[in-house]
């Protein structure tokens, strides 16, 4: 949101303006590093914020339900024809309003309520909407669980486990294989999958929501043409506003365009849809490119900071924007949650989150998530993120010690004032 926005809500509504104030402030003097958030362009927010919110444009460009489209067409256009552009695909749909949305619409698009999928299972590194028994998609249809292999003192081990899944993918016949995850640190190679797809006739989608800037940034493999169906978030690091999106070849536009609108969906966002345009555009410019890499090299800087502080790194190290942490090795007693919580209060915002083989429940876990996309686009580079390793072990050590929350607290403070995202916003 720009201070314009915050003032004019203000103009009627002071209560909530010194909400969007605070969250603002929050956002500009602490840390960021929950791997699934980045800070948006004032252009992207601007047209988030845009008279595009007032118009119903239920149905596809230059084949709506109601009047007055002729605008709102040009605007998702250009939606479609960047993100085309940006990820070399036949066909887009700018629609879905989130990631859990856009996967809803493909499973729709490509199999039938009962049918059989395998997916990552969210213990070992999957997403909720990728077959979890408390998610819709666990109860429509019949989800088959793979995972990672075990974990090996050489680093080798925790990766996807394809032996696995081509053995099961044999014996369970599904119809859709998924790809993809929300906690995994490593480059996933679209080409193994699509051969195991075939091997058994079924479909391939590939979910990046993760990845998707980094594979926009060219640093991450492109599996556009390889997966029958793509489907990614446009706010994590591709540093777009909330939503989703799905790309797919000319033969299945149909289905998937059917299955966003009017399968799940009504009218469409289209001050979303522009902001996601406005993105697109960002993460067609070459600069683009330097920050996917920066936003790499960041998580390895900051893997490797934390290795030497004494906590393990899950999979050995990392290859993407996540660090995931197995918080054992560094006080047996230490929770996720506990963690989380006392680095929180020390201005540090992460997520707790399991980790392959976790005792402890969901709820508690035995490892933290960190992410670099946001901080890396506030400017942040290698040598912040080994001060930001020793600002989290320096909490860790005393958790919940209230004189160390402070005090790493004013840390962040001075930290964050030199990497301010939003310089140019005055409050
Ligand atoms: C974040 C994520 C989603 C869901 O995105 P929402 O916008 O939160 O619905 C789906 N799949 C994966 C792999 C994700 O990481």
């Amino acid at each position: 949101m720009s201070s314009w926005a915050i003032d004019q809500v203000g103009t009627i509504d002071e209560e909530l303006a010194a909400i969007l104030k605070n969250e603002l402030s929050r956002q500009r003097t602490t840390l960021q590093l929950i791997a699934s958030e980045n800070f948006t362009s004032p252009a992207v927010m601007a047209a988030t914020a845009s008279v595009l919110t007032n118009k119903y444009a239920e149905g596809y460009p230059s084949k709506r339900y109601y009047g007055g489209n002729r605008i709102v067409d040009e605007a998702e256009d250009l939606a479609r024809q960047r993100v085309c552009a940006l990820f070399g695909a036949e066909h887009a749909n700018v629609q879905p309003h989130s990631g859990a949305s856009a996967n809803l619409a493909a499973y729709m698009a490509l199999v039938n309520p009962g049918d059989t999928i395998m997916a990552m299972s969210l213990d070992q590194g999957g997403h909720l909407t990728h077959g979890s028994p408390v998610s819709i998609t666990g109860k429509i249809y019949r989800f088959v669980p793979y995972g990672v292999t075990p974990y090996s003192k050489d680093g080798s081990g925790e990766r996807i486990d394809l032996e696995q899944l081509r053995d099961l993918a044999k014996k369970e016949n599904p119809k859709l294989i998924v790809a993809g995850t929300t906690a995994y640190t490593r480059i996933i190679d679209p080409l193994p999958f699509r051969q195991i797809a075939d091997e058994v006739g079924a479909k391939l989608l590939f979910d990046v929501a993760h990845p998707a800037g980094l594979i926009a940034g060219g640093v991450h493999p492109n599996p556009v043409g390889i997966a029958d169906v793509v489907t990614f978030t446009t706010h994590k690091t591709l540093r777009g506003p909330r939503g989703g999106a799905i790309l797919t070849g000319a033969e299945l536009a149909k289905a998937v365009d059917s299955a966003v609108f009017p399968g799940l969906q009504g009218g469409p966002l289209e001050h979303v849809i522009a902001a996601k345009a406005v993105a697109f555009f960002e993460a067609l410019q070459p600069s683009f490119k330097e920050y996917a890499e920066r936003a790499v090299l960041n998580a390895k800087a900051l893997a490797a900071a934390l290795s030497e502080l004494g906590f393990r790194l899950v999979s050995g190290g990392t290859e993407n924007h996540q660090v995931l942490l197995d918080l054992r090795t560094f006080d047996a007693e230490l929770t996720g949650k506990a963690a989380q919580d006392s680095l929180d209060r020390a201005g540090i915002t992460c997520n707790r989150n399991q980790i392959p083989n976790d005792p402890r429940p969901p709820f508690v876990t035995s490892g933290l998530r960190l992410g670099t996309p946001a901080e890396t686009t506030a400017g942040m580079g290698q040598e912040e993120m080994a001060v930001i390793a020793s600002l989290i072990a320096k909490v860790l050590r005393r958790c919940g010690d209230e004189e160390t929350e402070k005090e790493v607290l004013h840390e962040v403070h001075e930290l964050c004032a030199q990497f301010d995202p939003y310089r140019s916003l005055s409050v």
